[in-house]
Parts: C-alpha cells; sequence; structure tokens
C-alpha cells in the first residue's frame, strides 16, 4: 500500500507580510526549497499563492508526502494549514513539476479572476478534488505556454 503514489491536497492561510515584491521573494524561497527536496523525495505537485492563502498539491510515496507535510505544517510562514484529501492515484497530474506555480504573473493573475468569480478564490470553499483541478488545469496552461 504504502509502495503507491498518493496525493495530498491542502489549504492554508498566508503569513508572509509585506508588500507584493518582498512577498513574492518569500514564495520563491519557497519554491527553491521545495523544489530541491522534493526532486530528492520522489515529490511533484503544484502550488498556488496569492495575497491570502496558499493552496498546494502533493504526489508521491505516501511516507515522503507524510514527512513532507509534517514540515510544512510547522512553517511559520502560513498557518491554519486544512488538510482536504490523502489518497492513492493511478498516476501523477504534475509529473514534469517539483513543484509548479501559479500566482505570479499577469496570464495567472487573468485565469485566476474565473476561479475566483467562481469561489470567491476562496479555497476554504472547494474540496479536494476542485482545488486539484484548478491546479492540473493552470498547471498545464502553464506547460502549455512553455514556462
Ligand atoms: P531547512 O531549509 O534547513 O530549514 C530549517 C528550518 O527553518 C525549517 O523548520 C524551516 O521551516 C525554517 N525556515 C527556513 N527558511 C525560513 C524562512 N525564510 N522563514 C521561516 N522559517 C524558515 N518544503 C518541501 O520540502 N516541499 C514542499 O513542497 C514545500 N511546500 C511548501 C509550501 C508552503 C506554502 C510553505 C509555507 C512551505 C513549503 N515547504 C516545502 C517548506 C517547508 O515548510 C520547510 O521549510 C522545508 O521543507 C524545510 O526544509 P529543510 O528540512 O531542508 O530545512
Amino acid at each position: 500500500m504504502t509502495d503507491m503514489i498518493h496525493r495530498l491536497v491542502y489549504y492554508s492561510r498566508n503569513h508572509v507580510e509585506g508588500d507584493p515584491a518582498s512577498m513574492m521573494l518569500e514564495v520563491e524561497a519557497i519554491l527553491q526549497k521545495s523544489r530541491t527536496n522534493n526532486n530528492r523525495d520522489g515529490i511533484t505537485g503544484a502550488l498556488m499563492f496569492n495575497a491570502g492563502c496558499f493552496a498546494q498539491v502533493l504526489e508521491g510515496p505516501l511516507e515522503k508526502i507524510e514527512a513532507t507535510f509534517e514540515r510544512i505544517q510547522q512553517d511559520v510562514r502560513h498557518g491554519e494549514v486544512s488538510l482536504l484529501a490523502v489518497e492513492p492515484i493511478a498516476q501523477r497530474s504534475f509529473p514534469n513539476w517539483a513543484m509548479g506555480f501559479v500566482g505570479a504573473s499577469r496570464d495567472d493573475a487573468t485565469r485566476f479572476a474565473g476561479v475566483a468569480v467562481q469561489t470567491g478564490f476562496d479555497p476554504a470553499r472547494m474540496s479536494g478534488d476542485e482545488l486539484h483541478a484548478i491546479l492540473k488545469e493552470l498547471t498545464l496552461e502553464e506547460e502549455a505556454l512553455g514556462a
């Protein structure tokens, strides 16, 4: 069972403060560290960020995503971490992304507009499946654009 690939989905409230530029620097640091660790651990996934919240999908060996999620929950750069789903999956949704990211570019902002209309841009109102679907859609669009 633990050999199977699993998916974990959560959202949290951003505790990173400052102007948009310094917030993005902090998010870049999180991404850089995530990509290094996730490459090592066989984890792929995507992270979504706006000024108010993070949402993330992690996929990989169960014990690795659980250990990573333990570290993530301790991180003071966010809080109110809410686990939405942990489940076995047949295949990865983000095979090419040690940690894909959506949220920074103007294109993302435009595409987010549709999500915002549907959800108020509040991950607390989404299920794990819905968040996963949104992140997959946005990350695959990013991939198609050659990001
Ligand atoms: P080190 O980098 O050596 O850090 C040691 C300690 O310092 C850790 O407790 C770390 O939390 C803390 N720390 C480091 N830099 C800062 C800082 N600038 N501000 C506050 N505390 C800091 N990690 C992953 O491995 N994979 C992920 O996918 C992932 N996603 C994340 C998503 C979000 C929204 C956030 C907020 C963090 C994420 N992290 C992720 C980072 C994770 O929380 C840990 O910081 C990281 O995994 C620790 O890596 P390390 O064990 O190599 O410790």
